[in-house]
């Protein structure tokens, strides 16, 4: 029996982070972030809270973060990086990755449209974004708890957290 992990997962900041970012960062293991960050304040101030695996984004400085980070967590073989969809689904180049990598849950962003979907078998996982907003996307943040038999995957709108179920929630048995 092992203990779970609770990952927060957040994306696309664009400068921009908010006590409610925060907040719901509080008591976390990790914190990913999938790129866009947008501002030299932000990585320090979530690395207060916890340990954070970040990847640069298409408007971040390539000296900010690696490109693209892999990191196991839970026995989950994870890959983050910001782009990665195109045209409804994975990129032709980042399906081909993903086959010589073998990899079960990637995270990214880019999009700042919340999504969580199984391919194959691979979880994708884009939180959205928390930073200013676009057009009518909401603002979003990612809750994702592992373990080794298993993942709980949530995306829930920061504006209406305390008062709504996430806008997203999904759980995987994984078959030993
Ligand atoms: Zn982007």
């Amino acid at each position: 029996m092992t203990s779970s992990v609770r990952l927060c997962v957040l994306s696309d900041t664009h400068g921009r982070l908010t006590r409610d970012v925060l907040e719901f960062c509080q008591g976390a293991d990790r914190i990913l972030h999938a790129g866009d960050v947008g501002s030299d304040f932000i990585l320090p101030e979530l690395e207060s809270i916890a340990p954070v695996a970040c990847v640069s984004g298409n408007v971040d400085s390539p000296s900010l973060a690696p490109i693209r980070l892999q990191t196991v967590i839970a026995d989950w073989r994870i890959m983050i990086q910001h782009i990665v969809w195109h045209r409804g689904g994975p990129s032709r180049e980042f399906k081909m990755l993903i086959e010589q990598e073998a990899t079960d849950l990637v995270i990214f962003g880019h999009s700042h449209q919340p999504l969580c979907q199984m391919i194959g078998k691979t979880v994708f996982f884009n939180p959205g974004s928390c930073g200013p907003r676009r057009f009518n996307l909401p603002s979003t943040i990612g809750e994702v708890i592992l373990d080794t038999s298993g993942g709980w995957f949530r995306i829930c709108d920061l504006v209406h957290l305390q008062k709504a179920p996430p806008i997203i929630e999904f759980r995987f048995k994984r078959l030993c």
